[in-house]
C-alpha cells in the first residue's frame, strides 16, 4: 500500500535512510530531526483601501546546534507550517554539508506578493520583522533570514532597517539578515553564487578519476556537453560558468521552448535574443526542439535542471541519457526518478549540496557585517605593491619582460568579489571531497544524496555531543 507523506515527513524519511549508515545514538538522531522552535504568528495590517487584513506567517528554527540559525523568507500563497518546517530542516543539513557554521531556519508569509502594492508589502515585511524582534527570533547571533521565493534585496533592506531602528546602538545590526543590497551591507558576488557553486561542485566531481571511469566519461570538465533547463538566475550563471570553464552548453530550455546547437550556445547572446524577441526560440545557429521537456532527454554528459521541482519523474526518467544530473534547482527529481537514474548508473549530484552556493556566500556577507569592513580593503594595495616588487625583481634578474596581459594578472590584488568566489570554490571543493570519502568508505550507501545526508548527520551529531547535552 502506498503511503503519502507530508513534506516534513519525507525529509525525515531521507534522514532515516541515511541515519541507518551511522552509529549515532537513536535519541540523538531524534533530536537532530526535530524542529526546535516554531513561531506561528498572526498580525493585522491595514491595506491601501483601509481594510484590515490578518496575515499568517512563520519563523521556524530547526536546529541550534550552531547559532545563529539561517534560512530564507518565502512570500507565497502555498506557505504552511509543514513546508516551513521541512525547509528549515533542509537548511540545517545544507549548512552542515558546506561547513557553514549555522543551524537551519526558515520563514514564510502566506501571501501572494503580486496581489499587494509595494507600500503594503513594505508594511507586511516591517511588521513581520517587528514580531520577530519582540520574540527574539531575529538577530546576528540568533537567527539570520535571507531571500527566498517572492522576496529579494528590497525586502532584506526593509528588514535590516526595521531591526536597526528597534535595536538602537546594536553595532552588528547589519548582520541580522543577508541578501541585502550592497549599499546596505550586502556582499558582491551573491547574485551569481548559486550558479557558480553548481559549476564548482560538478567540476570537482568531474576531476575525480575513479568516479568518471565508473560513468564511462573522461576526467575533467573540458569538452563535456551540458544541457541546462531554465535561463533564470541559477540556470544563466551555471551555463556561463560551464562555458567559461571549457564545457559545451549544447541545449537550453525555457518555459516557451528549447534550443539545440552541437557547437555550443552563448548564454548571454541567448539572453539578449530572448529580451529582444520574447523567446529563446529561433536563436541564430540553433535548432528549435519540439517541446521544452525534450531538452531533458538529449544525449549529453551533464544535465542541469535549474528551473522547477519534479521536472524529472517516473514518466520521463527512463529516457534521460545524461550521465551526470546536477540538481541546481530544489527537488527537480521525484524520488521515483532518483531511483530510476541511479539504477541506470547515472550520477545524481544532490541539490542540498550542489545549490548551497547562495547560503555559503550569505555566510561571507554575515562575516563582512560583523567585521565592519569590505573584503580586500586592508590587503589589496599591499598585495599589489608586493607583487610589483617581486615581478620587477624577476625581470631584473632574468633580463626579460613579462607581457602586458600577464603583468595585469600577476599584479592584481584581490577585490571583494575575487575573495567571495575563492571562498565559495574552497567550500564546494571541500564538501565534495567529504561526501565522496563517506560514499567510497561504505559501498552500501546507495547514492550521493544519502552520502551527503550522512555527512550532515555526522557533523550535526558531533556538535551536539561537544555541547555536552548527551554525555
Ligand atoms: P528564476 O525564477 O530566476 O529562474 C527560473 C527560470 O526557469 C525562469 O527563467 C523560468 O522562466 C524558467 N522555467 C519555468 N518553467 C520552466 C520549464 N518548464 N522549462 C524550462 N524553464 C522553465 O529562479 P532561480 O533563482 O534561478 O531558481 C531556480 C531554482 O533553483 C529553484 O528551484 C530555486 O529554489 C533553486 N535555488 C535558487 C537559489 C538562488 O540563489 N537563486 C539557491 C538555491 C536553490
Amino acid at each position: 500500500m502506498s503511503q503519502t507523506y507530508s513534506f516534513f515527513q519525507s525529509v525525515e524519511k531521507s534522514f532515516d535512510k541515511a541515519a541507518a549508515f551511522t552509529n549515532w545514538d537513536k535519541g540523538l538522531l531524534e533530536q537532530i530531526k526535530a524542529c526546535n522552535s516554531i513561531y506561528s504568528m498572526r498580525f493585522p495590517v491595514k491595506m491601501d483601501d483601509g481594510r484590515i487584513e490578518v496575515i499568517e506567517a512563520y519563523r521556524i528554527q530547526h536546529s541550534q546546534h550552531k547559532t545563529p540559525c539561517k534560512g530564507g523568507i518565502r512570500f507565497s500563497d502555498e506557505v504552511n507550517q509543514d513546508e516551513v518546517m521541512a525547509l528549515a530542516a533542509l537548511m540545517t543539513y545544507k549548512c552542515a554539508i558546506v561547513n557553514v557554521p549555522f543551524g537551519g531556519g526558515k520563514g514564510g508569509i502566506k501571501i501572494n506578493p503580486k496581489k499587494y502594492s509595494v507600500y503594503e508589502l513594505e508594511k507586511i515585511t516591517r511588521r513581520y520583522t517587528a514580531e520577530l524582534v519582540k520574540k527574539n527570533f531575529i538577530g546576528p547571533g540568533i537567527d539570520v533570514p535571507a531571500p527566498d521565493y517572492g522576496t529579494g534585496e528590497r525586502e532584506m533592506a526593509w528588514i535590516v532597517d526595521t531591526y536597526a531602528s528597534l535595536r538602537p546602538g546594536e553595532i552588528d545590526a547589519a548582520g541580522c539578515v543577508t541578501g541585502k543590497p550592497v549599499s546596505q551591507g550586502g556582499v558582491t558576488g551573491r547574485k551569481e553564487a548559486t550558479g557558480l557553486g553548481v559549476f564548482y561542485g560538478i567540476r570537482e566531481v568531474c576531476n575525480m578519476e575513479a568516479t568518471m571511469a565508473k560513468l564511462g566519461l573522461k576526467t575533467g570538465i573540458a569538452g563535456k556537453t551540458v544541457v541546462v533547463q531554465g535561463l533564470g538566475n541559477v540556470g544563466y550563471h551555471s551555463a556561463k560558468f560551464f562555458r567559461e570553464g571549457g564545457a559545451k552548453v549544447v541545449a537550453i530550455a525555457e518555459y516557451e521552448g528549447a534550443i539545440y546547437n552541437a557547437e555550443g550556445i552563448n548564454e548571454e547572446d541567448l539572453f539578449q535574443h530572448r529580451k529582444a524577441t520574447g523567446s529563446i526560440l529561433n536563436f541564430p545557429g540553433a535548432t528549435n526542439l519540439a517541446k521544452n521537456s525534450d531538452a531533458l532527454e538529449l544525449e549529453c554528459d551533464i544535465l542541469i535542471p535549474a528551473a522547477l521541482e519534479n521536472v524529472i519523474n517516473k514518466e520521463n526518467a527512463p529516457r534521460v541519457k545524461a550521465r551526470i544530473i546536477g540538481e541546481a534547482a530544489n527537488g527537480p527529481l521525484t524520488p521515483d526518478a532518483d531511483e530510476i537514474l541511479n539504477a541506470k548508473g547515472a550520477l545524481v549530484v544532490p541539490d542540498m549540496y550542489l545549490n548551497a552556493g547562495g547560503v555559503t556566500v550569505s555566510y561571507f556577507e554575515w562575516l563582512k557585517n560583523l567585521s565592519h569592513v569590505r573584503y580586500g580593503r586592508l590587503e589589496k594595495r599591499f598585495r599589489e605593491n608586493k607583487n610589483l616588487h617581486i615581478l620587477e625583481q624577476i625581470e631584473e634578474l632574468t633580463g626579460k619582460r613579462v607581457s602586458d596581459p600577464e603583468r595585469k594578472i600577476i599584479l592584481k590584488g584581490a577585490e571583494e568579489v575575487n575573495l567571495v568566489h575563492s571562498g565559495l570554490e574552497e567550500s564546494m571543493i571541500a564538501a565534495t571531497h567529504e561526501i565522496m570519502e563517506i560514499w567510497n568508505a561504505n559501498p552500501e550507501i546507495p547514492d550521493m544524496r544519502t552520502a551527503a545526508y550522512v555527512s550532515a548527520i555526522n557533523k550535526v551529531a558531533t556538535s551536539y555531543m561537544a555541547l555536552g547535552i548527551f554525555p
